[in-house]
Order: C-alpha cells, then structure tokens, then sequence
C-alpha cells in the first residue's frame, strides 16, 4: 500500500483514512534507515516528523487541515534554510550551522501541512553534476546498470533529491537548480524535475550560489505531483526583492492534456552524433507522439546555444564568489585559529571549503577583477541577453520546446572525468534555460540499453508553467513510463 506512492495516492490514503501521517511517516523512517547506504540524506529529522505528523493526525480528527496535502513527508535540499535544524549546504564550511529563519520555500510547505523527513544531500554550495563534491560523500543512484552492481551517480547538485525520490525515501522532494540542478539529476534517476521560471518562486533563506540563475523546484514521481508542489511553493514573496508579483496559476487543478494545435519546437542546435543512440531514439519518439497527439513539430533555431556553457561558466561563479564571501569564520559555520584577522578568514576558508568551490570562486574573482570584468564578465552577459533573444524569437513561432534533458545516462561513480570541464558538459542542455529565465521541466521517457532512465527536457516562455505541465502530462500519460529501481540496497 505504501510502495512508489506519488502525493496524490498518499493524500487519498490519508484522505479515506487507511493510514494515519504517523503511519505514513514511521514507514517513510524505516525506508530512510533500510536506504542509508544510497548516503541521501544529511540529516534525519525523525523526531520532528514525527511530531508533526501527530499534529496533522489532529487536525485531521478536527477537520481543520492545513489543507490536501496536510501529513504528507517530503525531503529538502540541503540547501534550504531550516529554523532550529542543521543546514550544511553540504559543505564543511556550514556543518554546524543551524539557522535561527526559514526558508519560504519550506515555510511554504509548512504551512500547507507538508511534513520534512530530513536535509538532502547534495553538491557541495549546489556547485557539480555528480553529487560528488558534497563534504558528506557522494549520493548512489538507486539505478544500477542491469545485471551489475556498480555504483552510479545520481546527478547533481540535488542529487540527494532525487535519489531519495527515486528510491522512494520521501514521496517528494525540493531542489534548486542554477544550471541544470533539478533537471539533470531528474532525468538521471527516472523521476520529474522542475525548474520554475526565475522569479516563480522565492530565494529568501536558501544558501546562494548564482543569485540571477538560483530557483527552487520539486523533484516528484508525477506531473501531476510537480504541479501540485509548485501551487505550494510559488508566489509573490516581499522577502525577496527578485521574486515576481504575477498572479500564480492553480497549476494542479487546471492542469490537462490537452496538445492539440500546439507547436512544440525542435531545435537543431542539440541534436549532435555525440548523442546516446537511446536519448536519439526517445526525443524522436517523444516528438512522433506529439504529433500523433495533435501537436505540430516545428524546427527551430537557438543559434546561441553552443556559447551557453561558457556564459554560464563565467557568470555563476563570478557571482558565487560574491556570494560565499559572507563564509568567512565570523559570522557562519566554521572558524579556524589563526594569528589575526586575515589570517584566521584565510584558514577558515581554505579549510571549510572542497576543491571545485574553491575553483569557482578563483574563477569567480578573476573574472569581476578589473581589467578582465569588461574581457569576461561584460561580455557574458551580453551574449546573455542574445541567449535569451534566441528563445523569444523562438516562441514567437512555437508553444514550447523539446529536448534531451542531459548528453548521456547515469554514469560510474568511480568513472567520473578527471577534467573539470568534462563535468560541465553535463549542463550543456539545461544552462540556456536559467541564463534566460524561463522554466523547464524533465519527465522520464524510457530506458536505455543498459535499463537506466533517459530524460526530455521541455522548455516555455517565462511564467508559462501551466503549459509546460500540461505537455508535460501528455507525454506523460501517453508513455506510461513506469520503471523503478530495484530496491537492491534494502537487502
Ligand atoms: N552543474 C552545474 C554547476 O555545477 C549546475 C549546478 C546547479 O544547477 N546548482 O554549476
């Protein structure tokens, strides 16, 4: 009864009273504790769950629930800030840090009632795609290639989030995605990720990495889950200077299938030979299905897309290292001993901070340091603007827009390439989406040769994330991809 639930078969259990949140979150703990060597999550809140679930059972005996979804656990990301429960950001730097706010996001789902099993581990700061640069240890991805044991990667940086979700951990979780975080990891592990457009949802207390590309989103087991968990999260926030007044949308209850007469756009800038052969075959079987659902395929041009990876390479840390400026053993986490001032920042620093953030906030300082600033900085954003540029004239022809998710499947934990920038290639599909804002989403479409999920990627104009849902659903109901992993770690 309780196996793969998604949020809307929890919220009817609950509903019809065939469990009780107790019930549903001491299972949730048990599967958490059977999963410890997946390396999920960094922190369990057992006691607090457990807590609150007994209140959600109350209410529910009152009839005064906070409202559907009231009692139901999720995951957070390591990277929300959580009063009174640690938030590390994965990171040596904040391993003791436990902040004295909440997020919105978070509160968001208190207040509907949702319930947190814990913090996810993630990339450290949300910086990588392999969940391997967490001070935490890296994140198994609950798929193994078939007939093996090897150890894969979830993707990152919320890989945690999405093998928790993948390994049925939590019935869902919450991500952040400044480059691809949500959407690779997603796409890796054969669950649904949503990276809202920028502004959808707030920023306020989650741990910063690229403030102009940072967004928060759910990774779930359905459409229909994401839909629901962005009505939760999403909203106007006066906390958060950037986030958008725009009326949000009830995404679940007007979410349909319908694609008739849309045009959904193919862009011939991804398609390349380097591809899978598999993630060929199912973006050219996603694209026949639309058409014989209604839709019309367009090719189009996105002619800036092969520039997105280095914009994106010099603009997130460029403002990284703004942002993790504020780690400096005085005021968060971690402080070494040193002989003065400059000395102590200096060891507290090179000691609370892994290789790769170190690497971007060198990268991050040397592009903002006059004389490079006009060479590097400048003139990323200005290839920035031509990005986005491409997408607008893009959907003045077409309703949206389909794409592999990620170049490849899972790959080897212990295979990862020694070259950094090898690692970034990872994002080559997902970075022009936040350096222009708008939203996307990656839904599992089918299983490669060696039985591991193969993501699509669809892409809207900005605050059309009822559209991009409601395609997002079509597929969804179409394919019927309902692959799970064997549950090989709970033996
Ligand atoms: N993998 C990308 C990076 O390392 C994206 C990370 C993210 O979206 N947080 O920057």
């Amino acid at each position: 009864m309780t196996e793969n639930l998604s949020i809307k078969q929890a919220s009817d259990l609950l509903k019809s009273k065939h469990i009780s949140s107790k019930e549903l979150i001491q299972t949730y703990l048990k599967k958490i504790k059977a999963g410890k060597e997946l390396n999920c999550f960094n922190f369990i809140s057992e006691e607090t769950a457990l807590l609150d679930a007994t209140k959600s059972d109350e209410r529910r005996a009152s009839n005064s629930l906070k409202g559907d979804f009231d009692g139901i656990p999720i995951g957070v990301k390591d990277l929300f800030c959580t009063q009174g429960i640690l938030t590390t950001a994965s990171s040596k730097i904040l391993s003791n840090f436990i902040p004295n706010y909440e997020s919105t996001v978070t509160m968001n789902c208190k207040e509907s009632g949702l319930i947190s099993l814990g913090k996810l581990n993630c990339d450290e700061f949300a910086m990588g795609s392999t969940n391997k640069t967490s001070y935490f240890g890296p994140v198994k991805n609950p798929w193994r290639p078939k007939d093996s044991k090897i150890d894969l990667v979830p993707g990152g940086s919320s890989g945690g989030s999405a093998a928790a979700v993948a390994a049925d951990l939590c019935i869902a979780s919450l991500g952040t995605d400044t480059g691809g975080s949500i959407r690779q990891p997603a796409s890796f592990t054969g669950t649904v990720g949503l990276k809202p457009s920028y502004g959808r949802v707030s920023r306020w207390g989650i741990v910063a990495f690229a403030s102009s590309l940072d967004q928060a989103g759910p990774i779930t087991k359905t459409v229909d889950d994401a839909a629901i968990m962005l009505d939760i999260i999403s909203g106007h926030d006066k906390k958060d200077s950037t986030s958008s007044i725009k009326e949000k949308e009830n995404y679940s209850k007007n979410i349909n299938s319908n694609v008739k007469g849309m045009k959904i756009g193919f862009p011939k800038e991804f398609m390349s030979d380097d591809l899978p052969k598999s993630t060929l075959k199912a973006w050219e079987e996603c694209k026949d299905l639309l058409k014989s659902n209604g839709a019309e395929i367009i090719n189009i041009s996105l002619p800036h897309t092969m520039s997105a990876l280095p914009t994106y390479y010099i603009i997130a840390p460029a403002e990284a290292s703004s942002n993790l400026a504020r780690y400096d053993g005085v005021r968060y986490g971690l402080r070494e001993k040193g002989n003065d001032l400059i000395d102590m920042y200096e060891r507290t620093r090179s000691e609370g901070f892994g290789d790769e953030v170190k690497r971007r906030i060198l990268i991050g300082t040397y592009v903002l340091s006059s004389g490079y600033y006009d060479a590097y900085y400048l003139k990323a954003q200005k290839v920035r603007s031509l990005i986005k540029d491409d997408f607008n004239k893009a959907f003045e022809k077409v309703d949206a827009i389909l794409t592999p998710s990620t170049p490849s499947t899972a790959f080897e934990i212990a295979n990862e390439p020694n070259d950094p920038v090898q690692n970034y290639f990872n994002d080559i599909f997902t970075v022009p989406v936040n350096l222009a804002g708008i939203p996307g989403i990656s839904l599992p479409f089918a299983n490669d040769e060696k039985n591991l999920p193969i993501g699509l990627q669809l892409i809207t104009n900005s605050f059309e994330e009822q559209k991009l849902l409601n395609i997002a659903k079509n597929i969804e109901e179409t394919v019927q991809y309902q692959a799970v992993p064997e549950k090989w770690w709970t033996q």
